[in-house]
């Protein structure tokens, strides 16, 4: 999987160890930033969960941790509430399990010390343990700059009483410190306990300011105000080095089977006619939901490939399509339960994406120079749907309950409008800076000479 030739190879032999999260957006910026460390000479040991293992690639060491825990015992339960516990659960479950590993790895390779570990913001329990056996770490933040900027300001705004919302009328409340978020946006979520949900921050922070450096996908063209606050409010190295899946576009792991058929209908479609919709690996919607969502599609006439995938609709009851929303959308739309995202969102024929905005499908969009409709779950995502409305002004937000006529208006609004038109405009010159940044002497290609000269650094 290691990249194309052309970069210079780093200390030969020294090693690099590497624990992501093993959730799709976390899980494909690793094994991204992975193959842009191989392709500098570094070799790569991933330690990884049990579940949802990441593909094997061929020169890497792989090294799952914790195979005796049950999946159940770490896994979200299913709703979207249940995130957050998860993360701190993989912790607590894993941590012990990892110590063994750790000391296995670097008992083996005595007299070869890897120069660090690369770790998900949310593995501060392994980072624990890697400071307890030597082993500098470095954090990836898998989400954007503008996140972990609110997530520094979170505790500020506890303090003042602002969070948890005590009032729904405060939700538009503009923070002037945080321009443009609203204080809405520092709601994460509306079914994780405010303890529980500042914990978790309180542990990704603290990963953060406890390790020797910060990694972010992301590029300065795109975040450089939020990168200069993180730079200043951290006091450790930051790098960013996205877009690490146009850097590394081979490496990724699929954790649902992929239907590449949609790429062949999108070749039948004409160019940017197309609205792909999509809410990610883990946002959901009720049955409800999916039949607006449904006419909403249908009334607007439009083509679209929407991927609908399996444990997409929370509900106990009758789940599936309307009846009769085949028959009307045959020949322009097309649903599949997966989709190779990066291909669709990079083909001609799609001009818009309905995205929940997590960070991976925004940043990808945005590499693409497709305008978005934003409809944000929870977590990060009404940060990163501000930011495309407010601040890139690539897309807009599709508010309130969903309704199949709002909906069909904002599908118009985006591929009929003027005002889509300039949303468009806008999405092709953050395409061209995001494609800028990556040539040689770009933004993210220095940060990345700098990231390994970084990593040699460190004491053997
Ligand atoms: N994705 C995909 N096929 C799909 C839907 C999503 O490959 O049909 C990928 C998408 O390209 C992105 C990831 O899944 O890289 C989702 O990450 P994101 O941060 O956008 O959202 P999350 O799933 O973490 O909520």
């Amino acid at each position: 999987m290691a990249s194309e030739a052309g970069k210079a190879p780093a200390i030969p032999g020294r090693r690099v160890l590497m624990f992501p999260l093993p959730f799709q957006g976390h899980l494909s910026p690793m094994l991204q930033l992975a193959d842009v460390l191989h392709a500098r000479g570094l070799r790569v040991t991933l330690f990884h969960a049990a579940f949802n293992a990441p593909d094997p690639v061929a020169g890497y060491r792989f090294v799952p941790v914790g195979a005796g825990v049950p999946a159940a015992d770490l896994v979200p339960t299913g709703s979207d509430a249940d995130f957050v516990g998860a993360l701190l659960r993989f912790n607590e479950r894993l941590q012990g399990a990892f110590q063994d590993s750790l000391r296995e790895v670097l008992e083996e390779e005595e007299g070869a010390r890897p120069a660090c570990l690369v770790l998900d913001s949310n593995l501060r329990g392994m980072q624990v343990v890697a400071d307890r056996l030597g082993v500098p770490t470095l954090v990836l933040r898998t989400g954007g700059a503008a996140c972990l900027v609110a997530y520094m300001a979170f505790p500020a705004l506890c303090d003042k009483g602002l969070l948890p919302l005590q009032d729904h009328a405060q939700l538009n409340m503009p923070l002037d410190d945080l321009q443009p978020l609203q204080l809405g946006d520092m709601v994460f979520s509306t079914t994780t306990p405010h303890e529980t949900m500042s914990n978790c921050l309180e542990r990704i922070m603290e990963s953060a300011r406890y390790s020797s450096g910060v990694i972010i996908n992301t590029f300065s063209e795109l975040e450089g105000a939020d990168l200069q606050k993180i730079i200043h409010g951290l006091g450790v190295p930051v790098y960013a080095v996205g877009p690490l899946h146009k850097i590394s576009p081979s490496a990724q792991s699929s954790m649902l089977d992929t239907d590449k058929t949609c790429l062949n209908w999108l070749d039948k479609q004409e160019v940017k006619s197309v609205l792909f919709v999509s809410i990610g690996s883990l946002a959901s919607m009720t049955q409800e939901e999916l039949v607006e969502t449904a006419w909403g599609l249908a009334n607007s006439c439009l083509p679209f490939l929407w991927v609908i995938r399996p444990n997409l609709v929370q509900c106990s009851g009758k789940v599936g399509l309307p009846e009769g929303f085949e028959e009307v959308t045959r020949g322009r739309g097309m649903v599949v339960s997966w989709a190779p995202q990066q291909e669709v969102l990079g083909h001609q024929a799609v001009g818009g994406f309905w995205t929940h905005n997590g960070w991976n499908s925004t940043l990808e969009s945005i590499c693409e120079g497709v305008p978005m409709i934003c409809r944000p779950h929870f977590a990060d995502q009404m940060i990163n749907a501000r930011y495309v409305q407010e601040v890139w002004k690539v897309g807009f937000e599709l508010e309130g309950k969903l309704e199949r006529g709002k909906i069909e208006r904002s599908v118009r609004k985006l591929f009929c409008q003027e005002e889509g038109g300039e949303m468009r405009r806008r999405a092709k010159d953050l395409e061209d800076k995001a494609t800028e940044c990556m040539k040689k002497g770009g933004s993210s290609e220095t940060r990345i000479n700098l990231l390994v000269d970084f990593m040699m650094s460190l004491p053997c």
